[in-house]
């Protein structure tokens, strides 16, 4: 699935319709909560058949198109089936019992197929459902061009801090060649870089990041100093809201670039299965943007491992910096020593890059072997044999039995 995005313009009364159209369907998102928080052994196909009970029940629900009626419940019912997946999964801490979603800046209303059209310049779009929010020009477009209509398979409006967007998402799997490099890497997250690779490479923290962490701390004292309701509060909110948009729009920007430089260089890429929650218990590591730029790269990296056919690899992060990544054995450590000093085999080494060389380890074991069966199969032929010295007994009864005939 590929998405491209343009930014909406049009004029005020219509962005008005647009916010109710958005309005509605977090009204049908938390409405389906309600009604499965009420009835707890409904499914899905409950929650879709309760969307048309809604529009007939609410006019201005039925404004709404009526598959994108369907599409909130869909959101719904991810939000829930998440909740019980994680049930399942047994995780102790947070579980994500499904909220419901409150007004906001930023909000989004998803169509699927009807309910908007494109002209035929592809540098217009008309919403034609109850809300009539008409044609707006899109700005950002000349992707548009290259895909049939019918592989537009869902078309979001998103409400951000400085405007409208709609974005396309189109039924087509991206897939680029690239030859092999036979090189393969490992990437441990430091503190004091946003990564360390097992050659020893380092990449720095994107030094606009911090910048941007300050003025969003100077930005957040500001807003709280406003009176609650007045207009100065409402300017500074916006302020503020802008600037966490530039700067995810910043760590998205450095994200990609990376992590399509990594894979495209890479034939394998391992890096530790980190999850926030357990950095964030950490107070050394609880630095939230640099947090949420490792995740946006790691899922930029496992996109492009799909386009270009690279393997990534997530290995569990224990250990990874307290073993040798010589002899293997442990070494333990805090925090602060920052060089690995091994006193069985003697080994010296950077901490982070020592642990680099771990996960890359890792993640070669973990990779898989697909080879495998053809393998045993020849093996049990005689094909190839496996035996190493004494690690595998030879098979006793070919003795004396195949004599050459007489
Ligand atoms: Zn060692």
């Amino acid at each position: 699935m590929l998405v491209f995005e343009a930014k909406l313009e049009g004029r005020h009364e219509q962005y008005e319709k647009l916010d109710e159209a958005i309005r509605t369907a977090r009204f049908v998102r938390n409405s389906c909560l309600r009604y499965w928080m009420d009835n707890r052994d409904i499914g899905r196909y409950d929650l879709s058949a309760y969307c048309a009970v809604l529009g007939k029940e609410f006019s201005w629900a039925g404004k709404l198109n009526s598959q994108a009626r369907q599409a909130s419940a869909e959101r719904a019912w991810s939000a829930i089936a998440r909740f019980f997946d994680n049930c399942k999964k047994k995780i102790i801490a947070k579980k994500g019992y499904p909220r419901f979603r409150s007004e906001q800046t930023h909000g989004s209303v998803e169509y699927k197929t009807s309910g908007w059209k494109l002209s035929d310049c592809r540098k217009y779009i008309t919403f034609s459902d109850g809300f009539e929010a008409g044609t707006f020009k899109m700005w950002g477009t000349r992707d548009l061009h290259f895909y049939e209509l019918k592989q537009y398979k869902r078309v979001r409006v998103v409400r951000r801090a400085d405007g409208y967007y709609v974005q396309f998402c189109i039924d087509q799997e991206r897939l680029e060649f690239r030859a092999p490099t036979s090189k393969t890497i490992g990437l441990d997250v430091g503190l004091t870089h946003f990564y360390t690779d097992s050659d020893g490479q380092t990449v720095e923290n994107p030094r606009h990041l911090r910048k941007s962490e300050k003025a969003l701390k100077r930005f957040s004292r500001r807003l709280s100093k406003t009176e609650k309701g007045s207009q100065n509060r409402a300017k500074f909110r916006n302020k503020l809201a802008r600037k966490h948009l530039k700067v995810s729009r910043q760590r998205k920007d450095f994200a990609v670039k990376l992590a399509r430089c990594v894979v495209e260089s890479n034939d394998l890429v391992a890096y530790e299965d980190l999850k926030v929650r357990n950095m964030v218990r950490n107070r050394h590591l609880a630095k939230s943007i640099s947090d949420a730029a490792w995740t946006t790269f790691r899922t930029w990296v496992e996109y492009f491992g799909k386009v270009f056919g690279v393997v990534t690899i997530a290995v569990p992060p224990h250990y990874t910096s307290q073993n040798c990544s010589n002899c293997g054995h442990v070494v333990k450590k805090s925090l602060s020593v920052r060089t690995h000093v091994c006193p069985h085999c003697g080994h010296t080494q950077g901490r982070d890059w020592n642990a680099a060389r771990n996960i890359l380890e890792l993640g070669l074991r973990t990779a898989g072997h697909v080879g495998t069966t053809s393998l045993e199969l020849e093996n049990a032929s005689g094909d190839i044999d496996l035996c190493l010295g004494g690690a595998t007994p030879l098979s006793k009864p070919s003795r004396g039995k195949r004599k050459p005939k007489k």
